[in-house]
């Protein structure tokens, strides 16, 4: 361990991992923060050499210390590209803690609006309000915020115990008919499904971004309790994945560990059983395949996707090299300007893939990611929906709303 002074405020970061950065610089392209801005503070490099000065040189976690890190996006793309392996995501997560901590950031408003997200009926019924006030134009566009459903099908029902399927919080509020299309493929798949109670309204992925981790460890436990035994749990949401999968780290105990060694991206699930999936009737039109970082960076799973839309469709590859697309759990909301700009960056690399193989329709796995990209009028899909469609239908069974456009 090195040993470093003590500076004004101490972040508690691992001084080992704060010092594996060897400032080599080949993380700044993978960085869409650093892509939109040229800045080095809002860089990879730049935003560990401040943790460093925090930790280890006394300096003051003033405005400016907090501004690199809440434009952080923490998709961890920085990750795969370092060689010397920096744990990025760790890094940042601990600092945004500390600060939460310190009340530096994570203001009360978005302390009570992530509460909400722990308590399903208070979401859904907050979720309708702010559907009807789309519809009389009272939510600003700035926001970003996409046509939400102001009706959704019945809830999922579990058909027995081969598999649990994590619903979450917004993806169940505002996505349902992509629950009803994954149940339908794990049926398709020869496997029965159970649903977990309402202790597990929600993973704490969004807590975690905000360094709000005592929040997060507490919905963690009642998820870990509401899906007991040994089954597989089943998510199809790439940012829930990723945290229900790092329960292990997060909560640091045995049955944690056993917890999260069971999670399995609905897509990992899937590609290895679509031997058992019927053979659709006609190819669906080729398909755009966009990477949640959740998926590609943090789970590595993103290559199941391609199986498992490839069982339908052609899959066309966009040229960015899985550059994040700006949504980051809240992000959009909280750096819309940011947000907006790193996004713009995706939709070109979309155009350049549509002029190549004449695809419209992008499939993504991550909701946050297909409701940024949909506020910004791309024509997208999650796969599951997709594959469920072409194979039986799905979507007449689970109506989407009226006039909120295809996701
Ligand atoms: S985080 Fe990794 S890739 Fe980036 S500057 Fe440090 S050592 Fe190099
Ligand atoms: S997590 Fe993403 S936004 Fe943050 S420093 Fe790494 S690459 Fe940049």
């Amino acid at each position: 361990m090195i040993e470093m002074p003590a500076g004004p405020m101490q972040l508690g970061l691992d001084d080992g991992e704060l010092a594996s950065c060897v400032a080599c610089g080949l993380c700044l392209p993978h960085c869409p923060t650093f892509r939109v801005t040229g800045e080095e503070g809002l860089s990879p490099r730049g935003r560990i050499d401040a943790m460093r000065g925090v930790q280890w040189r006394g300096a003051d976690a003033d405005a400016e210390f907090v501004h690199f890190m809440e434009t952080c996006v923490q998709c961890r793309g920085c990750e795969p590209a370092c060689p010397s392996g920096v744990p990025f995501g760790r890094l940042m997560e601990g600092t945004r803690a500390a600060l939460a901590t310190a009340k530096r950031t994570a203001p009360r408003w978005q302390r009570l609006a992530l509460a909400v997200l722990g308590h399903p009926r208070l979401l859904r019924a907050g979720s309708t309000v702010l559907a009807l006030a789309q519809r009389l134009h009272a939510v600003p566009r700035r926001l970003g915020v996409p046509p939400l459903p102001i009706r959704r099908p019945p809830a999922v029902r579990g058909t027995g115990d081969d598999v649990w399927l994590f619903t979450g919080c917004v993806m169940d509020a505002w996505l349902r008919p992509t629950h009803h299309a994954t149940a339908a493929l794990v049926e398709m798949a020869g496997a029965t499904y159970a649903v977990p109670d309402a202790r597990a309204a929600c993973c704490g992925a969004l807590h975690v971004h905000a360094g709000l981790e005592e929040g997060a460890r507490r919905l963690a436990r009642r998820v870990l309790a509401s899906m007991p035994g040994d089954a597989p749990v089943l998510v199809n949401s790439a940012g829930c994945g990723a945290m229900l999968k790092d329960y292990g780290h997060l909560l640091d105990t045995p049955e944690s560990v056993q917890f999260s060694a069971r999670v399995r991206d609905i897509h990992e699930w899937l590609a290895g059983r679509l031997d058992r999936l019927p053979q659709p009737g006609r190819r669906a039109d080729p398909v755009i395949v966009q990477d949640p970082c959740h998926l590609r960076h943090v789970q590595r799973a993103h290559e199941p996707v391609r199986a498992v839309v490839g069982h339908v469709a052609d899959v066309v590859e966009l040229d960015d090299d899985g550059l994040c697309c700006g949504a980051g759990g809240a992000y959009a909301a909280q750096q819309p300007e940011l947000a907006s700009a790193i996004r713009d960056r995706k939709l070109a690399a979309i155009e350049r893939a549509r002029r190549r193989s004449g695809a419209t329709t992008v499939v993504s796995a991550n909701p946050g990611c297909a409701l940024h990209l949909a506020a910004a009028g791309v024509d997208v899909r999650h796969p599951v929906d997709l594959v469920a469609d072409a194979l039986s239908g799905v979507g007449r069974v689970s109506p989407r709303e009226p006039g909120s456009g295809r996701r």
